[in-house]
């Protein structure tokens, strides 16, 4: 088989396609063919280094495909359609994913759309569900709205009632954020979307704000959340955020600062069958909307990450084998 392998931590092109041997099961594992395999930050994060992993690797924990063989124990057969978002190696033709890591994928839920959903649909729900659970007439500010975890993250927030404002680079985006669903979609690249939400609502007038864009964004950020308000800061694409002064929390107005991850909230079997069965089934039932972007062949891995770095990328990206 295929796979991408990293030797070196660096740029996009340390990412090599490679022949191997296809790995074995072992107790509590499935060996699964590739369908698709979900293109996340996090990856770009393990392959610059900003995650060390133990070297060499192949990247990728995201994806979805059929069970070729399995540990009697594992709970799965071969045929059975599975997904997850947390196997390292999914950049590759056939992968060993631990059986308590992997769901089951609804009848009616492609492959494709499986492996979009996993990690950033799982994200958006642990953000706007109990991060900080969204309400009617709450208001929040999601960055990136036109990014993987923006529009699902923008669907969500509505359904629960709240109203959204959310920032994108282009009209192209712009136009993405506003079908999701969002109320006030804002230029950040064309003017300060402080002063866009101020305009639009008032002085500090949002309750949360979800913030997966990091240095470039975070000082503004304090600036727009009411007294006692939420800035939960899941993730940095522009950057990692310094080191910080917690007494901006308190001149801000008793404000919570969280930095979730999606580990921690599919931390038992029981936590990630109920979330990705919350995702999956509300596809199934065509109520939440994924969006795939972009497909690249697994061996343009590199190609991928440029694109996702650049800000090139909208919705979802795939690497399919
Ligand atoms: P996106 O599809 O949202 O892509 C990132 C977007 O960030 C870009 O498209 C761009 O949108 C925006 N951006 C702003 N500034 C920059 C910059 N300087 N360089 C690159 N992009 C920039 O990615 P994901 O949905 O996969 O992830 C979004 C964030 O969420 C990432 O930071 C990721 O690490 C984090 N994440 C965190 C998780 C967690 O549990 N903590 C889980 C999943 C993701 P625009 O052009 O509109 O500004």
């Amino acid at each position: 088989m295929h796979a991408i392998r990293i030797t070196e931590t660096g740029e996009p092109s340390v990412m090599r396609w490679i022949e191997t041997d296809q790995p074995v099961p072992e107790a509590g594992e499935l060996l699964v063919r590739v369908a698709a395999a979900g293109v996340n930050f996090i990856d770009t994060y393990h392959r610059t280094g900003l995650y060390p992993l133990e070297l060499p690797f192949t990247p990728g924990l995201e994806g979805a495909g059929e069970v070729i063989a399995a540990a009697k124990d594992a709970g799965f057969g071969p045929g059975d359609r599975v997904a997850w978002s947390n196997a390292l190696g999914s950049y590759a033709e056939a992968v060993i994913v631990p059986s308590d890591q992997a769901v089951r994928v609804p009848d009616g839920v492609g492959l494709d759309v499986a492996a979009a959903a996993m990690l950033q649909g799982m994200t958006a729900h642990y953000l706007a569900h109990d991060t900080y659970p969204l309400g009617p007439g709450q208001r929040c500010l999601v960055h990136a709205g036109a990014g993987g975890v923006g529009l699902l993250l923008i669907q969500m927030a509505k359904q629960a009632g709240a109203e959204v404002f959310t920032t994108v680079s282009t009209s192209a985006k712009a136009e993405l954020a506003a079908g999701a669903g969002a109320d006030h979609v804002i230029r950040y690249d064309q003017e300060d979307f402080g002063d866009a939400v101020e305009r639009l609502a008032g002085e500090r007038p949002l309750d949360v704000i979800y913030d997966g864009v990091g240095r470039a964004t975070f000082d503004r950020d304090l600036e727009l959340l009411r007294s006692r308000g939420t800035l939960v800061l899941f993730g940095q694409s522009s950057g990692v955020v310094p080191p910080f002064d917690v007494g901006r929390l308190a001149r801000n107005g008793s404000l919570y600062l969280t930095r979730p991850t999606l580990f921690h909230y599919i931390a038992t079997r029981d936590d990630l069958e109920r979330r990705a069965g919350a995702v999956l089934e509300a596809i199934a039932a065509g109520d939440l909307s994924i969006r795939i972007g972009h497909r690249w062949g697994l061996a343009e891995a590199a190609a991928a990450h440029r694109a996702l770095e650049s800000r090139a990328t909208t919705g979802k990206v795939l690497l399919v084998p």
